[in-house]
């Protein structure tokens, strides 16, 4: 071990593996960032690659690449060596090593291997109609293959087949390959151009297929599973990265399509979101590479409120939001088949608007249009007032001309907004501070290393608050089964209290109990739940959300539970199949 352990070292650049999680900026002979040990604002988060070693001059963590790795993605030195031997393509010795991560590693080979096949399966016989599309659609074999596309041929057990041959059957399911039907399994991708979506590392984690002709959905992709999260990748991250570190920019488009043609064009800092509801976690994703974003989505206005979501999303990670807009309505693929194309997207992408203009533009018409122009506004101004005053003061007397109200007025009702968000988002930031410190996984994971004694109390918190809002106001007391609810809570004495007060029992009945029977700890509870409740300005409207946050934890406590089992593999079937369908609610919220 000791043996495959120094050679995995010698392999592996801590560079190359902090920068996965970390923005590294040379200083000197050593790299600086923004340390994902603690929070911080100036960087104090220190990498020497002469000596492979990292040091937080905030907080004092050190170590090397092995101890990255297990504090970043909670893992055992085990795993963490199985991790980055992969990585660095490292073959461990056998002893010790055959176990652990089996079912996962066997979800990647499945993965690994059915991109060889429908690459193989694009360049052979049956791959004629395949061909044909790509070249009318003027991407020729060698672009094709520098982009990973496949072709899964019109069969409906090829793949799954081929699978199951190499001893894949179960991980050709969990790798979303294939579909378990009433008589048997059988392939997903049928009669599709495939695309190959990768990590950022470039590990390939799903496919997405294009339908070239026939009936049925345009695109299907795979489902979320072990080794895919959707919220968390973006589509060609892994050839871009370079590209977006050196020109200090990053281009989202929206489809598979889009981000290859701008490949092609020589725009290699796209990515694409696959979708247009950018997810926080994606937002994430390219804050870690780059302060500026230039995003073309397609013209049409479907899904174009979602669009507005993930931007002001993006825009709060830190990042400058600029929008895209193409000439005549065409998408980024359309433009850029052209052979003007190219020049034109550079163009309209010198043009881009910072998005609190682009915001007004595509509101124009019903801010001119009496009867809507009251929600247009509102709807900018609450956009604006989410964003910092720096993304925002340059643009004012732009927007105020746009709303035909004076700059000192507009900055008056920006400030309003403000002041509400935050009196009704004090509650919904410790949520969210508190939901990052149990995250499972990725970028979350730093926080749960804060420790389970804080994790616990905000569990605690929660349960209290809950009990402050019931016990104050009837109303909300029979709107759940109590019966149901009680099993989430993790504290005796808050479901205790709950449960009374949903099947009835009125705050004086029980006040006079608990007297005669000298508890106390329910009135601490409460004064407690009391205190959260002021302390966030919470109000009744958000009992619904305090509930399923605590539902949620009770859900994570499971999944944690149940999860050293399923990597070791001693789960039981029925345990292993209860930790999927977890997994598969958890990563459904946010
Ligand atoms: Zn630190």
């Amino acid at each position: 071990m000791a043996g495959d352990a120094s050679e995995v070292k010698s392999r592996t650049d801590i560079i190359d593996i902090v920068s996965g999680y970390v923005r590294l900026k040379r200083a000197g002979n050593s790299f600086m960032g923004l340390c994902p040990f603690h929070k911080e604002k100036t960087p104090s988060f220190s990498v020497q690659p002469d000596r492979q070693t990292y040091h937080c001059f905030g907080c004092g963590k050190s170590g090397d690449a092995f101890t990255f790795i297990m504090e970043m993605e909670s893992l055992g030195f085990r795993e963490a060596l199985a991790y980055l031997a992969d990585r660095a393509g490292v073959q461990l010795s056998a002893r010790g090593f055959g176990k652990p991560d089996k079912p996962v590693r066997d979800v990647r080979s499945a993965l690994e291997e059915a991109k060889k096949f429908f690459c193989s399966s694009l360049e052979g016989p049956g791959g004629e109609a395949a061909r044909a599309y790509l070249a009318r659609r003027r991407i020729d074999p060698e672009e094709a293959s520098r982009f990973g596309l496949g072709w899964a041929p019109q069969s409906w057990d090829a793949l799954t087949n081929r699978l199951a041959s190499l001893g894949f059957t179960e991980a050709a399911i969990e790798a979303g390959l294939a579909v378990k039907g009433d008589r048997g399994e059988y392939d997903r991708f049928r009669g599709r151009i495939t695309f190959s979506v990768n990590d950022d590392n470039g590990r390939v984690v799903a496919f997405g297929g294009r339908l070239i002709d026939g009936e049925g959905a345009k695109y299907v992709n795979s489902p979320e599973g072990p080794l895919f999260n959707k919220r968390r990748v973006l589509y060609l991250m892994d050839s871009a990265k370079k590209a977006i570190r050196e020109r200090g920019r990053v281009i989202l488009v929206e489809g598979y399509m889009d981000a290859i043609r701008a490949h092609m064009a020589g725009f290699t800092e796209t990515v694409a979101s696959l979708g247009t509801s950018l997810a926080e976690e994606q937002a994430v994703l390219i804050k870690r590479f780059a302060d500026l974003c230039y995003i073309s989505y397609d013209a049409d206005g479907a899904g174009q409120s979602a669009a507005i979501r993930g931007m002001y999303i993006l825009q709060r990670q830190g990042v400058e939001v600029r929008v895209v807009m193409l000439p005549h309505g065409l998408d980024p693929d359309d433009l850029l088949s052209r052979d003007d194309g190219p020049a034109e997207f550079d163009s309209a992408v010198g043009r881009a608007l910072p998005l609190p203009l682009y915001h007004v533009h595509i509101k124009k018409n019903e801010l001119r249009t009496p009867g809507r122009a009251i929600a247009a506004r509102e709807e900018i101004l609450s956009g604006l007032a989410s964003l910092s005053l720096l993304d925002v003061a340059e643009h004012i007397p732009k927007i105020s001309r746009s709303f035909g109200i004076l700059e000192h007025e507009l900055k008056r009702e920006i400030d309003a907004r403000k002041r509400e968000m935050k009196r009704t988002s004090a509650y919904d930031e410790k949520i969210k501070s508190a939901n990052y410190e149990e995250g499972i996984e990725g970028f979350s994971n730093v926080y749960i290393n804060k420790g389970q004694s804080e994790r616990e109390k905000h569990a605690l918190d929660l349960e209290c608050a809950f009990c402050s809002l019931l016990w104050h106001d009837e109303g909300l007391r029979s709107r759940w089964d109590c019966g149901e609810l009680g099993r989430f809570f993790s504290d005796e004495a808050t479901r205790g209290i709950a449960s009374a007060l949903m099947s009835g029992d009125s705050p004086a009945e029980l006040e006079s109990r608990w007297r005669e029977i000298g508890e106390t700890v329910c009135f601490e509870r409460l004064a407690r739940g009391d205190a959260v409740v002021d302390g966030t300005g919470l109000r009744p409207e958000f009992a619904e959300k305090v509930l399923g946050d605590i539902r949620e934890r009770a859900l994570r406590r499971r999944y944690e539970l149940l999860k050293p089992l399923v990597i070791s593999g001693e789960a039981k079937p029925d345990q292993a199949t209860e930790f999927r369908e977890l997994a598969g609610k958890l990563k459904g919220r946010r």
